[in-house]
């Protein structure tokens, strides 16, 4: 079979730790083989980001608003254990903080769901897919720490140098303030980006904020989405017999535990991040949930919703075997593969895509999986293997099917 060829390339960003290892298997196994691939490539990993002082995070971000399409592999957010880990010159932020801030837009992250792999949630027989706001909050937040007593303010400055004031907290002792900030830009296309992607779906979309509490911040976020719903896509809802529905933060939680799924669950940034975790490991793994970012003027980021694997890592360093599960890895890839295809009319590329994620869905169908997938494997003669040989019986399965 000759190559498929490619246009445009892709961003390639690649990462670190476990998934750094398993990024390099997957292109040498499962898409250089069958595609002439083409990328530019930006090393996030760690120690480049420090040696470029974080100007490669900024660079890759920029490519993407080039050309379209990234893909990034899983990277370290550095902490003080890491600084002295990779003695880093400076605790870099998070790169996807700064590639969100950059490119704007919605983190859309879907369960990848497989035949004999149960929920732990026994109601959920249907996806459910987080919308997570990917611009400010406390990812773009300036924080204090407060010494002794003090007032601290919120002060706003207009163009003409008029204040407006706000006491947060007199202080008489030790503390700590922050401040954050988002746009009605922003959160409107953040809005938008979820009803395109409720109507695209044909499932109820369901926002939540905790606007009892946060009057003007979240009551913000609130009020948009009402505005816009109303004035834009009221009727083509009703039309679809989909349903917008709000409601507070925790009475989200509750309801989305007791649901059945099926529905597009719109996160304010903080929120996505930790509900999409919640969401993923109850229906099965952290490794089995997709993740693109895509931005209001129609750039995409595939990625991977987990880390990079520590632990595992470092068993891989010592020579010990791991059994990493590599499908959202491979899912950012045919993300991107596929939407590349669509951009640049190849409709091979696409296909390609689409028979590598059966692949792996036939793969842990037919009961070979890694090891966070055992618990949850309902299949009676399942085979657990290590990082690489899961990869080489994906590779089997996609040879079949080409
Ligand atoms: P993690 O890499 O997501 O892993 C947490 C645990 O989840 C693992 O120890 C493992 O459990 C399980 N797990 C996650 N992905 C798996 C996979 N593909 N296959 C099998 N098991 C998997 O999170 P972390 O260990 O908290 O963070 C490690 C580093 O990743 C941190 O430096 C953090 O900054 C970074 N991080 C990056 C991103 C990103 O780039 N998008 C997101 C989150 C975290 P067991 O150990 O029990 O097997
Ligand atoms: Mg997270």
């Amino acid at each position: 079979m000759a190559k498929i060829r490619m246009v445009t390339p892709l961003v390639e960003m690649d990462g670190d730790e476990m998934t750094r290892v398993i990024w390099q298997w997957i292109k040498e196994l499962l898409i250089e083989p069958y595609v002439d691939l083409k990328t530019e490539y930006y090393d996030l990993g760690l120690e480049n980001r420090d040696k470029t002082e974080d100007q490669v995070t900024i660079d890759s971000a920029l490519a993407t608003k080039k050309y379209g399409v990234a893909v990034k592999c899983a990277t370290i957010t550095p902490n003080a254990a890491r600084v002295e880990e990779y003695n880093l010159k400076k605790m870099w932020k998070s790169p996807n903080g700064t590639i969100r801030a950059i490119l704007d837009g919605t983190v859309f992250r879907e369960p990848i769901l497989v035949k004999g792999i149960t929920p732990f949630v026994r109601s959920w027989k249907k996806p459910i897919s987080i919308a997570r706001h990917a611009y400010g909050d406390v990812y773009k937040n300036v924080e204090m720490s407060i010494k002794g007593k003090g007032k601290a303010e919120l002060v706003f400055t207009d163009e003409a140098g008029n204040e407006t004031r706000s006491t947060i907290h007199e202080f008489d002792g030790d503390g700590v303030i922050m401040g954050m900030h988002n746009t009605r830009k922003s959160i409107e296309s953040f809005a938008r980006a979820c009803f395109n992607y409720a109507i695209d779906k044909k499932q109820d979309l369901w926002f939540a904020t905790k606007d009892t509490i946060s009057k003007i911040y979240d009551h913000t976020f609130k009020d948009i989405f009402n505005e816009i719903y109303e004035a834009e896509y009221k009727e083509k809802f009703n039309e679809l017999g989909i349903e917008y529905f709000y409601t507070l933060i925790d009475d989200a939680v509750a309801r989305v535990v007791r649901s059945e799924g099926g529905f597009v669950w719109a996160c304010k940034n903080y929120d996505g991040d930790v509900m999409s975790d919640m969401v993923a490991s109850a229906f099965g793994s952290l490794a089995m949930m997709t993740s693109v970012l895509v931005s209001p003027e129609g750039y995409y980021e595939y990625e991977a919703a987990h880390g990079t694997v520590q632990r595992h890592y470092y068993k891989h360093l010592k020579g010990q075997e791991t059994s990493t599960n590599s499908v959202a890895t491979i899912f950012a890839w045919t993300g991107a593969l596929r939407k590349r295809g669509e951009l640049d009319n190849i409709p091979e590329l696409s296909r390609f895509a689409d028979k590598l994620e059966e692949a792996c869905r036939s793969t842990i169908e037919g009961g070979v999986i890694t090891g966070d997938l055992a618990a949850l494997s309902e299949l009676e003669n399942k085979k657990i293997v290590n990082s690489r040989d899961f990869l080489l019986e994906i590779k089997k399965k996609l040879d079949e099917i080409l």
